[in-house]
This record gives structure tokens, C-alpha cells and sequence, in this order.
């Protein structure tokens, strides 16, 4: 009996024939960085920052991917991410940065979420509210070890500490802190942090302490506590804030080329006519533009190099303006059967680096990644 014809849609039907860009999202890279990272952190328990939809990447298969690679506490900024995310998963420890807005206890009790209280009204509005439930309600509690962004001063750490009714009227499973340097490593201000919590912490009820995000992470033993906080690393992205990133890359962005075009020098390509072509060119127009996610600030004014693209091997810099939803690149240099009409253009990913992307854009790869395309043809891949 002859072999069935190999399942797929017919010619045009696939969904990647229509879409003008595709995000691909490598599910096994992630839970492959996440193993990585429970390695460098063990014994400590190392935990998932899913907050931002999973920086953009889709919390909705990036949560449930790390939660069978072993991950079991969670973290996100919101509470309406954390309902979300009881929805995915309903037996995982799910911690809230953004704390505790008024009148909104019932609700993290109702989702069994835990807020990170950030405050000494958090603190009171919570003790208050367990103990009514049944005394026995949990929540972290974040000191400020020096970033005054959230979190108890010593101050606030020494007046709380008399008030022992409010500490037996809760559950305190975690006391954090957060870092403001460490993706410096050489920055003095992670061990003045680090003594600081240390202090703090000591003056308050036992519980599992936690200090590191990625970065904190690869600054040592010292840093891991009871719990990590990864977010960054698990992405691909890069905790340090110079060279390359340690951990597997996980998007690729391509686009479509809808046209190309012969320019003769002497003609402006693009909005606000900012570029003029000095040779005889072959611009290829590419489907995707700052909504998107590629950054407007990644637009190529005269004579300047513009960030190099790729078509296979070949790099090809963008022309001109980058716009909403169009950008045109240089493809004179690259081969004709690769620079085609419906061809597609590699915008992230083994030749493009997020790091470079983010320094070309002036900005952080957490930034271009959690301004990803929602327009693009989604791909998940592994997991
Ligand atoms: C976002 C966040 C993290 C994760 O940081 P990365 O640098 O992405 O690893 C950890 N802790 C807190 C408090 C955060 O807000």
C-alpha cells in the first residue's frame, strides 16, 4: 500500500503564508535556562518571574512549561497577572511584587495568591484581614535594602518589630529585598545591600529569605539565600550589563519581504526622506515596524550604518526610518534568490542578537522583549 501523502494544508493554506512576521518562542531554551539556573542556585530553591506575560513571551505556555521542568514558586507584578496565572496553575506558590492595594485582600485570599507586602500599611491591612480569615493567612515581606524603590526602611524594620500581635496574625513565608547593581558585578553596592538585608532580615520572625534576581544569581553563593528570583536569564536576555548573555537564546523574529525595489542613487528612501542611496540599490520593504517591537530609535539616518539584518548569512542594514508597520533594508550586496518577494528576513535570532537589537535602540533587552509583536504569527516550539 503506497504511504499516505504527508499531512499539511494545501499550497497558501498554511498560516504562515499569510502572516507578515512570525515570532518564535523556544520553549525548551527556556526550561533549559531554568534548569541551568536551578543548578547555579541549589540548594537554593529557584523560583520563575512570569510578571509582564512572561516578559512578553506568553505567560500562558511559558508558566506551564516551568512549572513541569520543576518550578513550583512563581512571581508576577500584578494581581490581575496572578489570577491569570491561578488559572494555569492551580497548585503553584504564586507571590505578587505590587503588593497589596487597598481593599484587595479578599481577593488574593479567594485565589490563594500571596501579596509581597511593601509597606507597613500593606503589613497592617493584611494582619488585619488574616486574622479575621484564620490567622494563618501567607504573605512575603520586601525590606529595602537600598534602592528606595518598594519596601520597609530600618526604620519602618524597627518600629514593625515591636508590634509582635501584627507578626502572629500571619504567615510570613518570605522576607526579600531586591538589588540595584547587580547586573554590575564589580559594583560595591550589591555587598552593602547584601549586609543590609542581612541586619533587616535578623530583626524579623523566621522565614525563607530571598536577595537575587538573574543577575544576583551569578554573583555567588552569597547572594542565593533560601530562593532566586529569575526573570531575565529564563528569556535569553542578558543579567549583565556588559557582554554576552550566558543562557540560550529564545525568540526569533522574521519578517516578510511584501516588495523590493531598485533605487538609483540620489533618491531618499523613506519617511522624512532621511536617507539618500549614493549607490544603485535593491531595497527590500519588510513587513514589520515599531508596533511590532522594533523600535523606531533603530532608524538609520544618512551615511549611518543601520542595524544589520539578515537574510541566511547574509547581513543587510536598515534604510532610513523604521515606521509602524514597514522597514526598508539594503539588500543590493545579498543574493537575488534569498532577497525575494515573500522571502522572509531575519530580524532576531542567531544572527541578530536581542543584546545587539538593545544597544542599537539605546535601551535593555528587557524592553525589546516585553515589546514584542502580538501582531506576529506566534510559534511555540518544544515544551
Ligand atoms: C522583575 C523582578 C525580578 C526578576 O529580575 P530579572 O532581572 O529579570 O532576573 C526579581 N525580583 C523583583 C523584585 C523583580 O521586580
Amino acid at each position: 500500500m503506497a504511504a499516505p501523502p504527508p499531512p499539511g494544508p494545501e499550497a497558501g493554506q498554511a498560516p504562515e503564508d499569510a502572516a507578515s512576521a512570525i515570532l518564535t518562542i523556544d520553549l525548551d531554551a527556556i526550561t533549559a535556562n531554568y534548569r541551568r539556573l536551578a543548578e547555579l542556585a541549589a540548594p537554593a530553591e529557584c523560583a520563575a518571574v512570569v510578571k509582564a506575560d512572561a516578559y512578553g513571551l506568553g505567560m500562558a505556555k511559558v508558566a506551564p512549561a516551568l512549572a513541569r521542568a520543576g518550578c513550583k514558586t512563581f512571581f508576577v507584578a500584578t494581581l490581575g497577572e496572578a489570577e491569570d496565572l491561578r488559572g494555569l496553575l492551580p497548585k503553584a506558590t504564586i507571590y505578587v511584587f505590587g503588593g497589596l492595594f487597598p481593599k484587595t485582600a479578599p481577593r488574593f485570599a479567594e485565589f490563594g495568591l500571596r501579596p509581597v507586602l511593601n509597606s507597613l500599611a500593606e503589613i497592617r491591612e493584611w494582619a488585619g484581614f488574616s486574622a479575621h480569615s484564620n490567622g494563618s493567612l501567607a504573605a512575603a515581606v520586601h525590606i529595602d535594602s537600598g534602592m528606595n524603590r518598594l519596601g520597609l526602611s530600618a526604620a519602618e524594620v524597627e518600629e514593625m518589630v515591636k508590634e509582635t500581635r501584627l507578626w502572629s496574625s500571619f504567615d510570613l513565608t518570605l522576607v526579600m529585598s531586591h538589588l540595584a547593581c547587580a547586573d554590575t558585578p564589580e559594583h560595591p553596592k550589591s555587598e552593602a545591600q547584601r549586609s543590609v538585608f542581612d541586619h533587616l532580615r535578623a530583626r524579623l520572625p523566621k522565614a525563607l529569605s530571598s536577595l537575587a534576581n538573574s543577575a544576583g544569581i551569578l554573583l555567588g553563593r552569597a547572594f542565593h539565600y533560601d530562593l532566586v528570583r529569575p526573570g531575565i536569564a529564563l528569556y535569553g536576555g542578558s543579567a549583565k550589563a556588559k557582554g554576552k548573555s550566558d543562557f540560550a537564546p529564545v525568540v526569533r523574529l522574521d519578517g516578510r519581504i511584501a516588495q523590493l525595489r531598485d533605487v538609483a542613487p540620489g533618491e531618499t528612501v523613506g519617511y522624512g526622506a532621511t536617507r539618500t542611496v549614493r549607490r544603485q540599490s535593491r531595497v527590500a520593504i519588510v513587513a514589520v515596524g515599531y508596533a511590532d517591537g522594533l523600535f523606531r530609535a533603530l532608524s538609520a539616518g544618512n551615511g549611518e550604518e543601520g542595524l544589520a539584518v539578515h537574510l541566511g548569512p547574509h547581513p543587510a542594514p536598515i534604510l532610513g526610518r523604521v515606521s509602524m508597520d514597514l522597514i526598508t533594508v539594503d539588500v543590493t550586496d545579498v543574493p537575488e534568490h534569498l532577497a525575494k518577494r515573500g522571502a522572509w528576513v531575519e530580524l532576531i535570532g542567531p544572527n541578530v542578537s536581542l543584546q545587539t537589537i538593545a544597544a542599537r535602540a539605546g535601551t535593555i533587552d528587557y524592553e525589546i522583549l516585553t515589546n514584542l509583536s502580538t501582531r506576529a504569527l506566534r510559534r511555540y516550539r518544544g515544551g
